[in-house]
């Protein structure tokens, strides 16, 4: 790709830090906005970036960016992501994740920016009617994260109409791993993901993992998930620039291995790659939960050429080890 100047709002965060230090290793001049509300500022690593602490919401700030910078392309990572939360306090999630980033949509139309790379959800589709999930299914959210997310959707492809806005909004699936070289990693406050809540209860304090729901329809009882690893997505995410610098069209594309993988096996690969018995306590349903989450991600190899590339389930819980275990046991700032 050309070297130009993208921003990356939430670049701070797990999947945001993942792609930038990417982009920083292409050599593309990277301008982090993220709050810092979730993210860590010792998740980017390489000093050619600049990290700005602030809103997506802020009018004046960005466009002191903007006029300070010649922005090709936003990727816009800022959001919040815990589906119960959204459950309990919607307004916050509509406020962060689709009235905030209007400001940012408003400052990129006033400057002509029009590439905008989005981090979507296999959230928006809801309880799919068919396994695997193409992009073709009925986006049909059940909960107001999801919801959140669709809505900036729309508000895109308003915009697309409106003055020619491009747009790639990139739907993943479960977002797993580290990075190989343990630089960087996942640190979730609270941690509510399944990798690395197994891997907690491997520590004895922690206590053992729930499994949530024995009785699904799956052939082990347990919850289906496409588990991708969050290189694979930061690839996704340069080939998306590639895409909008190249073929001046918006897309809508999932991201996602194709395979699933239950519960129980997640815990059967940390099981194996730790040599540990996994505590853990069975207990009821998560609401919400649908029974499987498979991605058909043959759109994304058509139009980007991007496919996953690390699909044993082992490498990524090797990652996500390595980084619990390793300097920073998991954390940035303990
Ligand atoms: N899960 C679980 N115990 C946990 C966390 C998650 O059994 O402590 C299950 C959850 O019900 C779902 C799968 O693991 O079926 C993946 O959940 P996660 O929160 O990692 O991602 P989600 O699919 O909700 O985005």
């Amino acid at each position: 790709m050309s070297k130009n100047t993208i921003l990356v709002t939430g670049g701070a965060g797990y999947i945001g830090s993942h792609t930038v230090q990417l982009l920083a290793a292409k050599g593309v001049k990277v301008v982090v906005l993220d709050n810092l509300v979730y993210g860590h500022s010792e998740a980017i690593t390489d000093t050619s970036v600049e990290l700005v602490v602030g809103s997506i919401g802020d009018t004046a700030l960005l466009d002191g960016l903007f006029q300070k910078h010649s922005f090709d392309a936003v990727i816009h990572f800022a959001a919040y992501a815990y589906v119960g939360e959204s459950v309990t306090d919607p307004l916050k999630y509509y406020r962060n994740n689709t009235a905030e980033p209007l400001a940012l949509l408003e400052v990129m139309h006033k400057y002509g920016c029009k590439n905008f790379v989005f981090s979507s959800t296999c959230a928006t589709y809801g309880v799919p009617d068919v396994i695997p999930i193409s992009e073709s299914q009925h986006q049909n959210p059940i909960n107001p994260y999801g919801r959140s997310k669709l809505m900036l959707e729309w508000v895109l492809a308003d915009c697309e109409h409106a003055w020619g806005l491009h747009s790639v909004c990139l739907r993943y699936f479960n977002a797993s791993g580290c990075a190989a070289d343990g630089s960087i990693g996942e640190d979730h406050r609270p941690e509510t993901h399944l990798i690395p809540r197994v891997l907690m209860a491997l520590n004895s304090e922690a206590g053992p993992v729930d499994v949530f729901g024995t009785d699904y329809p799956t052939p082990d009882g347990t919850c289906i998930r496409d588990y991708i690893h969050v290189e694979d997505l930061a690839e996704a995410h340069v080939l998306a620039l590639d895409y909008l610098a190249n073929q001046h069209t918006s897309l809508r594309v999932n991201l996602g291995t194709g395979r699933g993988i239950s519960v129980q096996e997640i815990i059967d690969a940390v099981e194996e790659v730790t040599g540990l018995k996994v505590p853990l306590q069975y207990a009821p349903r998560r609401p919400g939960d649908p029974a499987q989450l498979v991605a058909d991600p043959s759109l994304a190899e058509s139009t980007l050429g991007w496919k996953a590339k690390k699909l044993d389930i082992r490498e990524t819980v090797r990652s996500s080890w390595a980084w619990m275990t390793g300097p920073r046991k998991g954390r940035y700032n303990a």
